[in-house]
């Protein structure tokens, strides 16, 4: 996967790009990020990004002149690019979005936003705006490397171990089962012994019913949205039934 990420504080992503698996899908050749300074593409002696909102009002919004001659530049090697502005107002970001960025096989550009946001004009240039959430951060570097790690850790060899993806929150549309690692025992808490008993398939029926418990209790919509199989569903009755025997 290829991307160019259009920012004024590279320095925040690079930190971020140079650990763990996305520097070593970088070093692999699996992912390819350039980052660009909006800064190198203003021009007059200040090299101002930035300008007062027309209309009044508070804070300053990027100029679209820098974003423009950026995107030109980019462009200028006629390959085919999908602009993506980050932004609280864009498609909230989800793993199937993940999973069919992964699969485009696209070059990516981001665009990252700061202050009150980018002058209207940008959006012309923009396939797809992209939110984090209902919430407002201070700079779409944060989204932009989000999107770029959930996406990476989707292309095949990224990952150590590949089987990690397949059971990961959301993966078959409901929350991750829960984890353990040694000691057996830690303050009184126990490993639940069918995860000792080297079982694979109770282990596999185990876990499926866990991620069925932990979706019912933290997300239920998630459920809405999937085909439940024939277990699944006897998997639930009984999960049921057993926290209104609790009650
Ligand atoms: N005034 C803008 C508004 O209310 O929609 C918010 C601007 S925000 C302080 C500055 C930049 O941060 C945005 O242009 C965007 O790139 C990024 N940003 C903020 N919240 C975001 C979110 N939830 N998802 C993605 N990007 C976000």
């Amino acid at each position: 996967m290829k991307c160019d990420v259009l920012t004024l504080f590279p320095d925040v992503l690079s930190a971020y790009l140079d650990e763990s698996i996305l520097k070593r899908a970088r070093d692999k050749g699996l992912l390819d990020v350039k980052l660009y300074n909006i800064r190198d593409y203003s021009s007059g002696p200040h090299r101002q990004v930035d300008d007062y909102p027309f209309g009044g009002g508070a804070g300053m919004v990027l100029k679209p002149e820098p974003i423009f001659r950026a995107l030109d530049d980019l462009n200028a090697d006629s390959e085919s690019r999908k602009v993506v502005l980050l932004s609280p107002q864009g498609k909230p970001f989800t793993q199937s979005m993940a999973e069919a960025y992964s699969r485009e096989e696209k070059r990516f550009v981001f665009i990252c936003g700061r202050y009150e946001g980018i002058d209207e004009r940008v959006k012309t240039l923009v396939d797809e705006e992209v939110s984090m959430g209902d919430y407002v951060i201070t700079g779409g570097e944060l989204a932009a490397l989000t999107v770029i790690d959930a996406v990476t850790r989707l292309l095949p060899g990224a990952l150590g171990d590949e089987r990690s993806i397949e059971n990961e929150t959301f993966s078959w549309g409901v929350l991750d089962y829960p984890q353990y690692t040694r000691p057996r025992e830690f303050r009184g808490l126990d490993v639940p012994r069918v995860l000792l008993s080297g079982d694979h398939k109770e282990i596999m029926l185990w876990r499926r019913k866990q991620a069925l418990k932990t979706t019912l209790e933290k997300r239920p919509d998630l459920l809405e949205e999937i085909t439940l199989t024939d277990v699944d569903k006897k998997m639930i009755a009984e999960i049921k039934l057993s926290s209104s025997a609790d009650v």
